[in-house]
């Protein structure tokens, strides 16, 4: 039987390495273990026997893993060793977590095989004995292939691309007391005056408002631009909800003519046409932009199509599958409408949780917006973004005090909504 341990060989490692071969190894004289990893110094030089050889630095790590009958490792090649399906005693330099098998694997995920955790446990004792039943027993390979295909890089580079994603946000927001994210819906030509909600903006009122934020030397970005990794002073970011047909009617032109951005979080469900959910309620029926509109607003590279839902639900009343199926089928099917990356959601009502928090960090999305609840720093936490309701009646000194910096702070004293 071969064993191979893998790994350095100097610090918490090689002390780890050191213990195993001076006082395990010995006791299996028929075991043969293969040592990659270095610098081999003395210490271990003194170990060489004929069950215990060294191999210094390898190159073809896979190579070795294949022949093995078991690997002791952490971190990387715990899960390169799963990936060949080979046995693995995962050992870390904090922790000795066992032979993988269905009932540690969660817990060795936790500890990146062992080599992360608070406190520091290694039982040689327990190793000792866990390989005198491996090799006794020859025990049954456990299937852990679910396991490794959570680290294949289908599922692991959306994940990469958040963290990057976050960092690059971070950077735009450092030192930012309050970045003004503002929320809108409708863009319409006159006043309403059937509105129940309140839900609408006057074009001509939105044209001063955008050419207000440019005199005050905003920089109107969009999520998108974050998760590329723009750089301003003076971020703010326009968005408006449900993806309405006056948005494509009224908003892009005024885009255009000011040359400034916007993202619209449109619904996934592509055969919902008009506002059903709040025509319930009495408010006046209003279209939704058509698949061609969503396109022609993303290929004017103004506008941000994001998602809000497949149907504008209450997100907290549905079950976690139908949550799931809301946040990631509304994210693919955009994505094949626009044929580019949605990065963020827009929660229906304002309406979430920590599940939906979490879901939707899952299902890959950058960013997740709310309304009027979150924490005032952007940076705490990506997936409870605040926003700052514009209404009708919003007057120019109010924008400006919306706009202004202090607004959410001067709310939060008053415990007022934003
Ligand atoms: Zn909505």
């Amino acid at each position: 039987m071969n064993i191979s341990i893998i790994g350095r060989l100097t610090g918490p490692k090689g002390d780890i390495a050191y213990q195993i071969l001076s006082k395990i190894a010995p006791q299996f004289p028929l075991v043969k273990f293969n040592i990659a990893g270095g610098p081999v110094s003395s210490r271990f030089k003194a170990l060489a026997s004929n069950n215990v050889i060294f191999y210094g630095f390898v190159d073809d790590v896979p190579k070795v893993i294949k022949g093995a009958d078991l690997v002791i490792g952490a971190g990387r090649v715990a899960i390169e060793a799963l990936q060949l399906n080979t046995p693995v005693l995962a050992i870390g330099e904090k922790q000795y977590v066992g032979i993988l098998d269905k009932n540690n694997i969660v817990q060795a995920q936790e500890s990146n095989f062992g080599d992360c955790a608070l406190d520091e446990f290694h039982d040689f004792n327990q190793i000792s004995s866990d390989l005198k039943d491996f090799i006794q027993f020859n025990l049954k390979r456990e299937d852990l292939s679910a396991v490794v295909n959570q680290y294949s890089p289908a599922n692991i580079m959306p994940k990469i691309n958040q963290v990057y994603s976050h960092a690059l946000a971070d950077v735009t927001f450092a030192k930012k007391k309050e970045v003004p994210v503002l929320i809108y819906h409708r863009v319409v030509n006159e006043k309403l005056t059937d509105s129940k909600f309140n839900v609408y903006i006057t074009k001509e009122k939105l044209d001063w408002q955008i050419g207000f934020l440019k005199r005050q030397g905003f920089n109107i970005i969009t999520f998108k631009d974050l998760a590329n990794g723009i750089k301003v002073k003076k971020p703010i970011i326009l968005t408006f909800d449900d993806g309405y047909e006056d948005n494509y009617l009224n908003l892009l032109p005024l885009l255009k003519k000011h040359q400034e951005k916007a993202v619209i979080y449109c619904l996934g469900n592509r055969s919902i046409q008009n506002n059903i959910w709040d025509e319930k309620l009495g408010e006046p029926s209003a279209n939704l932009m058509s698949d061609y509109q969503i396109q022609e607003c993303h290929n004017s590279g103004l506008i941000e199509i994001a998602s809000h839902g497949l149907k504008h639900q209450h997100l907290p009343d549905l079950s976690e599958a139908e949550v799931k199926e809301e946040l990631e089928s509304s994210k693919s099917n955009l994505e094949k409408l626009i044929n580019d990356k949605v990065v963020s959601f827009a929660y229906p009502y304002g309406d979430y949780g920590k599940r939906e928090e979490i879901l939707a960090y899952e299902s890959g999305y950058d960013f997740a917006i709310g309304t009027v609840n979150g924490p005032l720093n952007l940076t705490d936490n990506y997936y409870a973004i605040r926003r700052i309701q514009i209404f009708p009646s919003t007057k120019k000194f109010d924008f400006w005090k919306k706009t202004s910096g202090f607004y959410l702070r001067l709310c939060k004293l008053k415990a007022k909504d934003f």
